[in-house]
């Protein structure tokens, strides 16, 4: 390939709003086999509401905020905000910690509250009916988040995050291409899955914690399979790395802006179908 050629073709893209920093890449496009996606804000919205609240919802959402006012997770935004609308005030928690892929804990009125997906919140006991109901949530493709204090589960909240419009057609083409489409999440199994049937998805490796995406990207370079990785988050940045292309969402956090090969401007999912288009024609021109 010329150089010059490269950034001919590189100047257009970026004009439609993909921004190829490294034209060298653009060949490798070509070869990519199987193309994965994180899923919060790259595959959604990324923009979760709070749909349900079941226990006392006073309660619930005071020590849910209180907790998640520490936090900056999306999920934790989510639950800030349906507490200020509803004009709860945040519970005063004491000892905050944020547990990496789980969710978040602290202490309120002398025992531990927690909140956070059923890693963190295993050992404590809970009801049949909320048992069922956390469930529930989940085949509505809800994440929920389990409220604990004490040894026992009082709460739970259930929170919506939808696909982006440009998804389903998006994944739809890549597949009428033959690539294989993965999904890899940290959100848990059966929400990752409802979402992935969404849109078409093929394949979902879920609750990956955040330093466990780049090996699973790895895990999908067998053979010497060339894999491309579409994220956003920091959790993404390892994944973006590994990927032989990185596909960075342009709404995405700046270290994965870096990460990338690719950024997408637009946050349109059918621009990874334009950029494979692209590289496909800037390639047979060199040719
Ligand atoms: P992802 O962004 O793919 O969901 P994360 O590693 O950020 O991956 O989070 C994994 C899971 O951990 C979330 O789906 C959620 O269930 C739980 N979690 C993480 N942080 C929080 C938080 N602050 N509040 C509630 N749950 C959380
Ligand atoms: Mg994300």
């Amino acid at each position: 390939a010329t150089p010059t050629a490269l950034m001919v073709g590189t100047g257009r893209s970026a004009k439609m709003g993909i921004l190829i920093k490294n034209g060298e890449i653009l060949e490798e496009i070509n070869q990519i086999k199987a193309i994965a996606f994180d899923k919060t804000g790259t595959i959604t919205q990324g923009k979760p509401e709070v749909t349900d609240i079941y226990g006392d919802q006073k309660t619930v959402l005071s020590l849910a905020a209180g907790l998640e006012q520490y936090s900056e997770h999306p999920l934790a935004q989510a639950i800030v905000k349906k507490a200020q609308s509803l004009q709860i005030e945040p519970a005063a928690i004491q000892n905050f910690q944020n547990i990496e892929g789980k969710g978040v804990k602290g202490v309120y009125r002398k025992k531990i509250v927690s909140l956070g997906n059923a890693k963190l919140t295993d050992e404590f006991e809970i009801s049949v009916e909320l048992s069922e109901q956390y469930h529930r949530y989940q085949d509505q493709a809800k994440t929920v988040a389990i409220l604990a204090w004490g040894q026992k589960v009082i709460g739970l909240i259930a929170i919506q995050d939808t696909p982006k419009s440009s998804a389903k057609a998006a994944i739809s083409a890549l597949k009428s291409r033959g690539l294989q489409t993965v999904m890899i999440t940290g959100d848990n199994q059966k929400v990752a899955n409802q979402i992935a049937k969404q849109v078409g998805i093929d394949k979902v490796v879920a609750e990956v914690l955040p330093e466990n995406k780049a090996m699973e990207v790895k895990h999908l370079q067998v053979n010497g399979a060339k894999v491309a990785f579409v994220g956003d988050g920091i959790n993404d940045a390892p994944a973006l790395s590994v990927a032989d292309i990185g596909i960075a969402m342009g709404s995405g956090t700046d270290i994965a802006i870096e990460a990338g090969d690719i950024v997408l401007v637009k946050n349109d999912l059918q621009d990874v179908v334009r950029s494979l288009e692209l590289s496909r024609k800037i390639v047979k021109r060199i040719k």
